[in-house]
């Protein structure tokens, strides 16, 4: 019988073993943890999104790089056999907004208690505490590294499959950030910390190269912007941010037109134009903001409104 070896139990250590195993291999997952699955404990803020109820069509347009990387993975084994693979199993799931797919028990545990079932059915040895340090340690006639990448660290993640896949021989390209806040130079931006914009759009350029575009939920942090649209946003530009530096522009009004923003600005104005500059922009901008668009404006805070030009900003 052919001997497997599997480095790390996260969802692939796991789902590979299953699956050599029922091929009928005999096979030993080594995972440093003190238990299996530790990341995916932590998915869809501890729900689990499996999958998403698709077909493979309509999943590669959504995969940032290189998506024909996983054409064969993904056409061979759909999120329809995911869905069909932990229900034979035992787990009832669910599907949401935008075709995800849930436990219907809400628990990623749920996700892994499945998983661990699956393992003992088919005899998979589960080695815990057992960190692989060098594949010359492994005796198995095959190893399967499923060692996670390197987010998360904390989960076991630490990077060590790019090392093994390099010592095999592979090209390994350096990784990059993805699904993260991005930092912003702007000296004002820590004055807007938990700032939330809904509906907004963003536009990420260099140049007149635009790079992404986009439209949603953001917030600003202490150092910089996150939120849904952001970490969107990150998925597209980590790389391009090494090479050079990128403007993000926010559309705080995206339905509006630049003239239809203007002859809004001007009623606003017209209803408040005995007040102080800086406090006539309460209808169009969140109350954090104002201070800070006042200041960007160059137009004096304590200006009346009806005194205020089209040229008495600053541009
Ligand atoms: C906060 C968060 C939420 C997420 N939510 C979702 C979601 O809802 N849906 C979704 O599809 N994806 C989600 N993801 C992504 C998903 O978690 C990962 O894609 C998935 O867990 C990767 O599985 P993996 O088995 O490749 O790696 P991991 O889950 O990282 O597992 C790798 C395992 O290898 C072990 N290991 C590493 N090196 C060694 C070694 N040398 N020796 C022995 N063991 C080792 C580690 O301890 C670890 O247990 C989320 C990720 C995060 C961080």
């Amino acid at each position: 019988m052919k001997q497997v070896a599997v480095i790390g139990g996260g969802a692939a250590g796991m789902m590979a073993a299953i699956t050599a195993a029922k091929e009928g291999a005999q096979v030993t997952i080594y995972e440093k943890n003190e238990k299996l699955g530790k990341k995916l404990y932590i998915t869809g803020k501890g729900r689990c999104n499996l999958t998403n109820f698709c077909e493979p069509s309509d999943f590669f347009p959504n995969v940032v790089s290189n998506p024909k990387f996983l054409y064969s993975a993904v056409s061979s084994f759909t999120s329809k056999d995911t869905c069909a693979f932990f229900e034979d199993a035992g787990l009832r799931l669910k599907v949401e907004r935008g075709n995800r797919v849930f436990p219907q028990s809400d628990k990623s545990s749920d996700v892994i208690k499945t998983l661990e079932k699956e393992l003992k059915a088919n005899h998979v040895k589960v080695c815990l505490h057992r960190e692989i340090k060098d594949l010359a340690e492994l005796k198995e006639d095959a190893i399967i590294i499923a060692t996670g990448g390197i987010t998360y660290p904390s989960t076991g993640s630490t990077g060590d499959g790019y090392r093994f896949a390099k010592e095999m021989g592979h090209d390994v390209r350096e990784p990059i950030q993805a699904l993260v806040p991005l930092l912003a130079k702007d000296d004002f931006i820590g004055r807007l910390e938990g700032l939330s914009l809904r509906n907004v759009s963003a536009v990420i350029k260099s140049g007149k190269k635009k790079y992404y575009e986009g439209f949603g939920e953001m917030l600003f942090t202490d150092r910089g912007v996150s939120g849904p649209l952001i970490l969107s946003a990150s998925s597209y530009v980590g790389r391009k941010l090494e090479e050079a530096e990128c403007i993000l522009h926010i559309d705080l009004k995206p339905a509006l037109s630049e003239e239809m923003l203007d002859a809004r600005i001007l009623r606003d104005f017209e209803e408040q134009k005995n007040k102080d500059f800086r406090n006539a922009l309460g209808k169009l901008l969140p109350a954090k903001l104002i201070p800070v668009m006042v200041e960007l404006s160059g137009i004096d805070p304590f200006k009346k409104v009806n005194t205020i030009t089209k040229k008495s900003g600053s541009g």
